[in-house]
């Protein structure tokens, strides 16, 4: 257990931001001209257009940069990061399972302890330079699984992003590894429950890669803790509904539901081929259900239904594909538009991203995260832009998706800078690349 009391006694720091304009898509207000925004340790403590009044440890003046809310990557795959670029198969995979089977299945086997660090420490550093500074992760390295979390936890706290855990239980690499990775959720579990800034969650890779028996362990493992919630990918192609049936359910969510797996706690990813009556299943427990655009894209699956989005309130996740979150939402924006006929009505990318992302990331980590308001963990994604056209509350979203090209060029999570003036505070920049290219090279000489 993290403790959260060590500062009691010490003087917590305050900091004024001043000159800044202030971006608060899905808040009221939306935005904020010649904004203070004053902190108080890691909390905002006001956000206005009157200078507030108190001392101040430190003062910024931010000319008139503009402030988004510190983003949240609701589910993510950190150890893909040493993906870009890799060697594909010979032979093109033709179809889902396939491209799991002959890419993402012997990567991630072939990952060991440095590599698997190099993918966390790369993944969150260009998580935290597009001013995403919460990330709910999906793990999953099969030779590497004692002790992985906690080295995801660890690079976290040092980089000053809020994460939330989950190694990804399967039967694909045998019994051992299976009992392995559910040890490893069980100890992070035990570890971090009640920390402020790392989530745990028991992680299942999916339904079709896990037998009713190993449904049934991982169910009474976790079925007298105090709080847990699983995180699994669900039908993100037909083949996981149709393994269902073939194991005589209704669907995958009707399996999971069968095995008492599902609770307010359980993240839903993806969710493509689900009926009617999943939806339903969904919302009474009150799950919350994860659409990654870019990911179903690029994998050719299909593309997740108008309605189930906004009746279960989807965050937004990137399933590993990118750590941007602007460029996620754009992008499954423009898919989704390329699907559609004209005059169709379609979804609202920003709403996902800056208003059910918020509500997710604070029900997991039991605190406010995600708006620039009052009581909200101080994280802010700040952007030297000067736009062309004016901003208002009314235009938001054209400045959020459309104007805002660049990285931000200062980051701030927990109250304090973590990037400032586009350079990377407290660690290299440098080194970390460097060492995620050498770990890359490593990584591909396996296949
Ligand atoms: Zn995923």
């Amino acid at each position: 257990m993290i403790n959260q009391g060590s500062n009691i006694g010490i003087p917590v720091s305050k900091k004024l931001l001043k000159n800044l304009r202030v971006v608060n898509p899905c808040s009221k207000p939306a935005f904020l001209e010649n904004a203070f925004v004053a902190i108080s340790g890691e909390t905002i403590e006001s956000a206005g257009s009157t200078m507030p009044e108190g001392e101040f440890d430190e003062v910024h003046d931010l000319a008139g940069k503009v402030a988004l809310p510190g983003m949240i990557n609701a589910h993510h795959h950190l150890y893909s990061t040493l993906a870009v670029g890799m060697p594909l198969p010979k032979n093109n995979p033709a179809n889902f399972i396939e491209k799991l089977q002959e890419v993402w299945w012997k990567m991630d086997l072939a990952l060991d302890h440095d590599s698997t660090q190099a993918c966390f420490e790369a993944g969150l550093l260009d998580s935290l330079k597009a001013g995403t500074t919460t990330v709910i992760d999906h793990h999953c390295s099969p030779s590497y699984i004692e002790g992985s979390l906690s080295l995801l936890a660890e690079t976290g706290e040092k980089m000053g992003l809020n994460i939330s855990l989950a190694f990804e239980i399967t039967d694909r690499n045998g019994e051992e590894k299976f009992e392995a990775s559910l040890n490893e959720n069980l100890e992070a579990l035990e570890k971090y429950s009640g920390s402020p800034h790392v989530h745990p969650t028991v992680g299942m890779h999916a339904s079709f890669t896990l037998s009713d028996e190993s449904l049934k362990k991982i169910h009474d493992a976790v079925s007298s803790l105090d709080s847990w919630g699983i995180h699994i990918h669900v039908s993100e192609d037909r083949a996981d509904e149709q393994d269902a049936a073939d194991r005589g359910y209704g669907s995958v969510i009707e399996r999971l539901n069968q095995f008492d797996l599902l609770n307010q706690n359980a993240l839903i990813i993806h969710g493509l081929h689900i009926k009617e009556t999943d939806v339903d299943l969904i919302g009474e427990h009150n799950a919350m259900f994860v659409h990654n655009p870019s990911s179903n894209a690029n994998n050719r699956v299909g593309m997740t239904p108008n309605l189930n989005l906004d009746e279960l309130a989807s965050g937004l996740g990137t399933d590993g594909m990118q750590a941007n979150m602007l460029r996620e939402g754009k992008e499954g924006m423009l898919i989704r538009s390329s699907h559609l006929p004209g005059g169709a009505a379609s979804v609202d990318y920003m709403r996902l991203l800056f208003g059910n992302n918020p509500e997710i990331a604070s029900k997991l980590f039991g605190r406010k995260i995600g708006r620039i308001l009052p009581g909200y963990q101080a994280d802010l994604a700040i952007y030297d832009y000067s736009p062309r056209t004016p901003i208002t509350e009314s235009t938001v979203f054209g400045h959020v998706f459309f104007g805002l090209s660049e990285l931000p060029s200062d980051v701030i999570t927990r109250g304090e800078f973590r990037i400032k003036d586009r350079q990377l505070l407290m660690l290299s920049e440098k080194e970390i690349k460097a060492n995620a290219v050498t770990q890359a090279e490593k990584l591909w000489s396996h296949f």
